[in-house]
């Protein structure tokens, strides 16, 4: 008997599920609906449709039958029961937050997340939410932070830079025990590699502008729910503060997620060549990549992923901002730039947005340079690494 595994599922929902080609004449890729507006015979019809906005093309602020394709194969992919996608990764991320607290509330987060997502923590204040940084990915350390008033608790799981891991269904335990709401930043995994909803988390939340997309050339997001949940948040969230994802790059991330299995295998080969590589160089202290056995989370991980992405890091052995600097200078292959998750190989370091200070308190070495490994050969990244790293 054939086993049908999950990742064979997947593949054939990026590349088939929802293009509904009987209804677009056979398209083999769906058309872009261009229009943000959908007309009705009578008001009546018109009136009923915007009583239940989420389940009829009313208005493109809320629903797109083209943006809806992406919809319908992104919750599939994550297990989930509803999706709805975003202008960028922060919409959705802050969508999530916002739906789950109100003022007086408090946040729980681990260290090391996206930069942008500790800094929408830190701008909730401004609303009397308050947030406590949990310095480690330990379950034990994450309960001790709970406050009678705690709503949220944020994971990003493998976590940023040093890509920690945390037991997704030891929090969500901990978290329904307490009733708690958890938020899961998925974008590292993507759904192919991590499929939080099954672990217990309450609503995943991903940057397409990474490996959804896959080429850097467009911006969104994505959050996938309960229905419960999407129901609520449709109406308040997603309808008010209006970052609806395009229907164009709607377009392309439909694209992109035809290749994200071949990608992410892809990835995954290279980035742990690139990681066996390093480990072995006398000028890198550390690498931090969950696929290493070194790695202190790895047992975890073999249960909990299905995969590893291309995203890691390294430590120099001369841990300062100075050779830092003249590493990455050197480097040709991968390229100086923010963002990761596309087909190009880029290189960056936290130095960028954290002083020496700041790194150490998060338990991050101020010679980290972080890599995200592209669908180059993977000679030409390593050699690269060799000519930049040797004196
Ligand atoms: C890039 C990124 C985001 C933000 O996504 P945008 O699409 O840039 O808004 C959130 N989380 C992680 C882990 C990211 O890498």
């Amino acid at each position: 008997m054939i086993r049908v595994t999950e990742f064979e599922q997947d593949k054939q929902i990026c590349m088939h599920y929802e293009d509904d080609r009987d209804r677009f004449h056979g398209a083999v890729v769906p058309p872009i609906f261009q229009n943000t507006i959908f007309t009705y015979p009578t008001f009546g019809e018109l009136v009923d449709a915007v009583q239940s906005e989420k389940h009829h093309y009313v208005y493109g602020r809320g629903t797109n039958p083209t943006v809806e394709i992406v919809e319908k194969k992104l919750a599939a992919l994550e297990r989930g029961e509803e999706c709805k996608t975003f202008s960028s990764g922060m919409a959705a991320i802050s969508a999530a937050i916002m739906n789950s607290i109100q003022s007086g509330d408090h946040i729980i987060c681990v260290s090391n997340l996206y930069f942008s997502t500790m800094e929408l923590l830190k701008y909730l204040g401004k609303f009397n939410i308050s947030h406590s940084v949990v310095y480690s990915t330990n379950t034990e350390e994450i309960s001790q932070a709970i406050q009678s008033n705690t709503k949220v608790i944020f994971l990003e799981s493998p976590t940023d830079m040093t890509y920690r891991l945390v037991d997704l269904a030891a929090v969500s335990k901990l978290a329904k025990a307490n009733g708690i709401r958890t938020i899961i930043d998925n974008t590292w995994a993507t759904p192919l590699f991590q499929k939080p909803l099954k672990f217990g988390i309450d609503i995943v939340v991903h940057s397409a502008s990474k490996y959804l997309g896959g080429h850097s050339d467009v911006l969104g997001g994505a959050l996938i729910t309960s229905k419960k949940i999407m129901n609520t948040l449709f109406n308040k969230e997603y309808l008010l503060m209006g970052a609806a994802l395009p229907p164009s790059e709607a377009s392309l991330l439909l694209r992109g997620l035809r290749t994200l299995p071949l990608r992410m295998v892809n990835h995954q080969e290279n980035a742990v060549k690139v990681a066996e590589y390093l480990e072995t160089h006398p000028k890198v202290a550390k690498v931090h990549f969950p696929a290493l056995e070194s790695h202190p989370d790895y047992e975890l991980g073999q249960k909990q992923l299905a995969g590893y992405s291309g995203l890691m890091s390294l430590e120099l052995a001369i841990a300062n901002y100075r050779q830092v600097e003249k590493v990455i200078n050197k480097m040709k292959a991968f390229k100086i730039g923010v963002s990761w998750g596309s087909f190009e190989s880029l290189v960056l370091s936290p130095n960028i947005s954290s002083n020496e200070g700041q790194l150490l308190k998060e338990h991050i070495s101020p010679g980290t340079i972080r890599l995200a490994v592209g669908l180059e050969d993977v000679n030409v990244l390593i050699r690269d690494l060799e000519q930049s790293l040797n004196d």
